[in-house]
């Protein structure tokens, strides 16, 4: 009797885990994102870009790595908008300083600030192009494609960001990850030609802003779609190494997506030409530098160890943490 009860805890460890790893998934979107952003970009760009497309895609997703390993990094990636009050964009300040003026910079790391850190990776990506520096180009441009990516999620933007308000746990997921990685392949990321952004601040602003509209159907539809649908079909399990996994079905994920009219293809379509869009202003304002004078460069010895320690790290854990959006 006892010897069962031990089977039977470990199995509820083993689902617990699998449960918690599960909602640690989201890395097709960012990877995706930017390699298609490499696709928008005009000819003078195209040919650096492409060639270092690997690299775009693996690294799209180092800020997520990297969230709880550095302070402050973790307020980079979202912006709880509904703790401004019911007219949110009424409320907050466009500017840095005058938000930290308002609410005081405690507030706002508290609460986000994914639209002023698209600005602040704006501007190092204008000046690594204006030092024509091979290797900050290639890491804030990933950067800043993460950032942009999180910005057009609809629950980085509100504090309901994993439905725990709402009883609908799990929803960031979901959305975010179960959703595009089962119909992601079917998506069209053929997005046309990126174009110039007069006012990059204004811009994430105007991202978050249609996230944060959007916020409310991503969990409204779900809590409809939750109550008709049959609950014996709305999950189903799958095998991740010796781990079966409890995750919302294909079925529930397809009927859910076509609810939202395909707002996960578009949220995505809109994040691809943004990040080129962001990368293509950075270099027009940085003088167009020629990056042809670029090509044949590779990393150095010291930044290829220090991508190596970081990828053990985070293949070891220590880099994982639990956080906003699990
Ligand atoms: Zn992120």
């Amino acid at each position: 009797m006892k010897q069962l009860f031990k089977i039977f805890l470990l199995a509820l460890i083993i689902f617990m885990i699998a449960i918690y790893t599960l909602t640690a998934w989201g890395f097709w979107s960012h990877q995706r994102i930017n390699r298609m952003a490499v696709f928008a970009l005009p000819p003078e760009m195209f040919g650096f870009y492409k060639y270092h497309i690997d690299y775009l895609t693996t690294h799209a997703v180092d800020p997520d790595k990297r969230r709880y390993a550095v302070e402050g990094e973790a307020a980079c990636h979202f912006i709880d908008l509904d703790r401004y009050g019911k007219n949110p964009f009424d409320s907050i300040p466009q500017y840095w300083n005058d938000a930290v003026a308002k609410y005081t910079e405690d507030t706002l790391m508290a609460h986000g600030i994914v639209p002023w850190h698209i600005e602040k990776m704006m501007f190092r990506l204008t000046n690594a192009f204006k030092q024509k520096d091979f290797e900050k180009i290639l890491k804030y441009s990933g950067d800043i494609g993460h950032y942009i990516g999180d910005a057009h999620v609809p629950l980085h933007c509100t504090q309901n960001y994993n439905g725990q308000l709402t009883n609908q746990h799990g929803i960031h997921g979901f959305w975010e990850s179960r959703v595009p990685e089962l119909i992601g392949e079917e998506y069209d990321f053929i997005t046309g030609r990126c174009r110039y952004i007069k006012n990059p601040l204004k811009e994430a602003w105007r991202i978050v802003k249609d996230s944060y509209n959007a916020h409310d159907s991503v969990l409204d539809f779900e809590r409809e779609l939750s109550s008709k649908f049959p609950a014996d079909r709305k999950y189903s399990y799958i095998q991740k190494g010796n781990v079966m996994m409890k995750v919302h079905s294909e079925e529930y994920a397809k009927a859910y997506d076509k609810m939202l009219n395909s707002m996960a293809e578009r949220r995505m379509r809109e994040s691809i030409i943004l990040v080129a869009s962001f990368w293509y202003t950075a270099w027009i304002n940085s003088g167009q530098p020629d990056l042809g004078e670029l090509s044949g460069k590779d990393f150095s010895e010291a930044t290829i160890e220090q991508m190596k320690k970081e990828e053990i790290d985070w293949n070891n854990g220590t880099l994982k943490v639990k956080g906003h959006d699990e």
